[in-house]
């Protein structure tokens, strides 16, 4: 799950993680007396769960309360083009309000879970500031990393070498040691699966502070989190993803043509390699679970058929506990209560496989039955190519 800046510095704070003094604003009415009662120059900053807005004109400094009113109205309603959004955009519904910092360097500090190295790690550069990801592919030798023992903790001498690989000296050197360990503190507490400070900076007073800040969660966490749970904002998600997650689907868009129903993760991993073999693309991974029924088969096709970018459907299902004839009459009575009036091709194996089998050919609903994932893949493919 991803937050909003404001609502990360809060926790940040909580951390003692020096964030800037800041007030989250809805109206440009809002933004101006919010500008008021920090005094002098602020930065008003577009809310959204994307990065990139500073580049997408989402962030503005400004002298006076009435320049930050004008920069609220520009941005509030606005949809802000990044290069994390997609073309489209993303609406923006709030800004933030912060005190101006005055920078002298721009640097970065970020902490992701590396599952090849089954620990967190802390990335720390001098070439912060907007360009990360430049830095990241054309010189990754700028940026300092340390691997987290999870048993052990981050050490005092790995927030050291953190802190010298950011150029940082003397009472900066200190305040950057005290800042990497309180921020690794409030990644493991709040169970995230990133942290980025982009930038941190070294201000003109030499104080060492947040400007950016990013923060998402391990999902599966947030039962024990339920003040991280109350700031999710369902605007920013994919209405698709967060239909599927109230219907207790596991659904990720993505950008092909064939539309995939599958129980299981691993089998709908594979289940999208193999369309890809056979010259298509997943328009998303859709696991329906194992205890397959009909109201689940009918909430899928309906998040499927919402999707306008699925040319066809691959059903793909094992029978291992559920048996595939049960799942066969589900499909049957779901294509039944719906109208879908997209290419079908179904894929059954396992248990009462070729009872499932009968039950689908003698519906007399359309669609094509294959018994082999590597048929099914190459018809569903054939189908795509049918309608383009
Ligand atoms: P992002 O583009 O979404 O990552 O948004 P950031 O919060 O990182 O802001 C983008 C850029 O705006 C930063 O890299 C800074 O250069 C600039 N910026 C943000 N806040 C301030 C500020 O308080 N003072 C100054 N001078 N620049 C700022
Ligand atoms: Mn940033």
């Amino acid at each position: 799950m991803k937050i909003h800046e404001y609502q990360a510095k809060e926790i940040l704070k909580a951390y003692q993680v020096p964030v800037p003094r800041g007030i989250v604003a809805a109206t440009p009415n809002e933004a101006e007396k919010a500008a008021e009662s920090l005094g002098g120059t602020v930065v008003v900053k577009a809310q959204i769960h994307a990065g990139g807005r500073g580049k997408g004109g989402g962030v503005k400094l400004v002298a006076n309360p009435a320049e930050a009113r004008q920069a609220a109205e520009d941005i509030i309603g606005m949809d802000l083009i990044t290069h994390q959004t997609g073309p489209e955009g993303q609406k923006v519904k709030q800004v933030f309000v912060e005190e101006a910092t005055d920078i002298d360097r721009e640097l970065y500090l970020g902490i992701v879970l590396d599952r090849a190295q089954s620990r967190p790690v802390i990335m720390a550069s001098r070439a912060g500031g907007m360009d990360i990801e430049e830095v990241a592919a054309t010189t990754p030798e700028k940026i300092h990393k340390e691997a987290i023992h999870p048993g052990i903790g981050l050490q005092p001498y790995q927030a050291c070498r953190l802190a010298f690989g950011l150029g940082l000296e003397g009472d900066q050197l200190k305040q950057g040691v005290t800042f990497i360990t309180s921020l690794y503190k409030a990644y493991i507490e709040t169970d995230c699966s990133l942290a980025e400070i982009n930038p941190l900076v070294v201000s003109k007073t030499g104080d060492v502070v947040a400007l950016d800040a990013k923060m998402n969660f391990d999902d599966n966490s947030l039962y024990r989190h339920e003040d991280i749970l109350k700031l999710r904002d369902l605007d920013e998600e994919d209405p698709l993803e967060v239909k599927a997650s109230e219907d207790s689907l596991n659904y990720i868009k993505l950008d092909g043509e064939v539309g995939c129903m599958v129980n299981g993760a691993g089998l709908a991993m594979a289940t999208m390699d193999i369309v890809k073999y056979a010259g298509s693309s997943p328009a998303n991974f859709l696991d329906v679970g194992g205890g397959t029924n009909v109201e689940r088969v009918k909430n899928a096709f309906h998040i499927l058929m919402s999707d306008p970018d699925v040319k066809a459907v691959l059903i793909n299902i094992f029978g291992g506990i559920v048996r595939c004839d049960r799942v066969a009459e589900g499909v049957v009575q779901a294509l039944k209560d719906l109208t879908v009036d997209l290419p079908i091709v179904i894929r059954l194996q396992g248990t009462n496989a070729k009872e499932g089998a009968e039950i689908l050919e003698n519906s007399g609903l359309k669609f094509a039955v294959a018994r082999e994932l590597k048929e099914a893949a190459e018809a569903v493919v054939k189908a795509v190519q049918k309608a383009a």
